[in-house]
């Protein structure tokens, strides 16, 4: 999605406070010669952000405000070693609240609603962005943070809470409580707004069944506020985000050259407000694409898909990008196939090959569909991939995140 004259013109505010501030990025941005950003081609040449880059600035290297208007920090839990610290200014934490207002807004979230949070408060970004979005929309909060699952299921009864805020492992431990204690006519449940991790559509689907309520997917980062910043609508169709807090770019991962709208490839977000830790063209790793017209809901805010993976996940095959999600979407046309699949590439004679295992009821003769998928993959990815059909139950299933992809040709 190409950048707006009145986006340009707030990056180009956003780099003149890091510049004027002289912190890690502001420094980097001047070595670049960097003064002013005017066009989308003065845009494309901006350096990106990475993870690293936020590492390297521990304690408060990335405020771009004098400390004294720093009001908050939060910090990303992080795989290992040092964490990442993000200042917040008074104006960051009120438009991150805002941001999170119109997440329950276009859930269709009101002031009458009572919404239970789940996540944990603390240094990271979750149960407060939850909050201040609920507390600014007019709702009634009830900040259980997590665990303690006797004590919010009572909570859920006594206080008629009407929607659940949860990440999607903790909404299903609950919804199965709710199921076993067979407890959920006493519930008034009607919505959940479920965060951060990512998850597939059978997990949703049983959260969505066992508790017979509407479910929203919210995005955000800790880096970029928080989450919030995105949420999916009624259409089930991709989640809007708000651009004009945020510019959103898809790019290719390996060579870093921006993606056609709805093609699949990194999202990388440029903030167009901050002022406490305002970041330029941050590549999150996280894989998705945009998803171009109009949203069946009338909202004016563009969208973004479910996302599909992370940027490590992206397999190059003869030349071509593959992320898993685009197999898992062409074999989900197949309705004789089961959720399950396998993708094994090697490298023989020579060749990348791309082997896909599929299982199915056998209403079809096993060859016919290897060869009816392999025509699908070639025909919207553009290589030819060897289908194996295998039966029902017989490819490896776990509870937890099971292994899809294997890449063997390095082993
Ligand atoms: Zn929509």
């Amino acid at each position: 999605m190409q950048i707006s004259p009145a986006q340009l013109s707030l990056v180009n505010e956003q780099v003149q406070r890091l510049v004027s501030s002289g912190n890690l990025f502001g420094r980097r941005l001047q070595e670049a010669g960097v003064t002013e950003v005017r066009t989308p081609a003065d845009f494309a040449a901006l350096p990106f952000s990475e993870e690293q880059d936020l590492r390297d600035a521990y304690p408060l290297g990335l405020a771009a405000v004098p400390e004294r208007e720093i009001v908050r920090i939060h910090s990303s839990s992080g795989t290992t070693g040092t964490p990442v610290i993000i200042p917040y200014t008074a104006k960051d934490v009120d438009d991150w609240a805002e941001q999170f207002r119109r997440c329950y807004e276009t859930a269709g979230i009101t002031a009458d609603d009572r919404i239970q949070i789940t996540p944990g408060y603390g240094l990271w970004t979750a149960g407060i962005g939850f909050q201040a979005g609920a507390e600014r929309l007019g709702a009634m909060c009830i900040p259980m943070g997590p665990g303690n699952t006797e004590k919010q299921l009572q909570f859920m009864i006594d206080m008629g809470t009407t929607v659940l805020g949860a990440t999607s492992s903790y909404a299903l431990l609950l919804a199965e409580e709710i199921e076993r204690r067979g407890i959920r006519d006493q519930l008034r449940l009607k919505k959940g707004v479920i965060g951060s991790e990512r998850w597939g559509e059978k997990m949703r689907a049983r959260i969505k069944d066992e508790l017979g309520i509407k479910i929203y997917d919210i995005y955000g980062l800790t880096e970029v506020y928080g989450p919030g910043i995105g949420i999916s609508c009624d259409a089930e169709c991709g989640m809007h985000y708000w651009d004009d807090y945020l510019y959103i770019e898809i790019v290719d991962p390996e060579t870093g050259e921006p993606v056609p709208d709805g093609e699949f490839g990194e999202i990388v977000i440029t903030t167009l407000v901050k002022e406490g830790a305002p970041l330029i063209r941050f590549r999150t790793h996280d894989i998705s694409r945009i998803l171009p017209g109009e949203c069946p809901c009338g909202s004016p805010f563009p969208r973004v898909d479910a996302i599909g993976g992370r940027s490590d996940d992206m397999m190059k095959i003869k030349g071509v990008n593959v992320f898993p999600r685009q197999i898992e979407e062409i074999l989900q046309e197949f309705p004789q196939l089961s959720s399950e699949y396998q993708i094994r590439i090697s490298h023989l004679e020579g060749r990348d090959t791309m082997r896909i295992y599929v299982e199915t009821d056998g209403t079809q003769d096993f060859l016919d569909l290897a060869e009816q998928v392999a025509e699908r993959v070639k025909h919207r990815i553009g290589f030819t991939p060897l289908v194996k059909v295998v039966e029902l139950g017989v490819l490896p299933r776990s509870e937890k995140k099971t292994r899809r992809v294997f890449d063997e040709r390095y082993d």
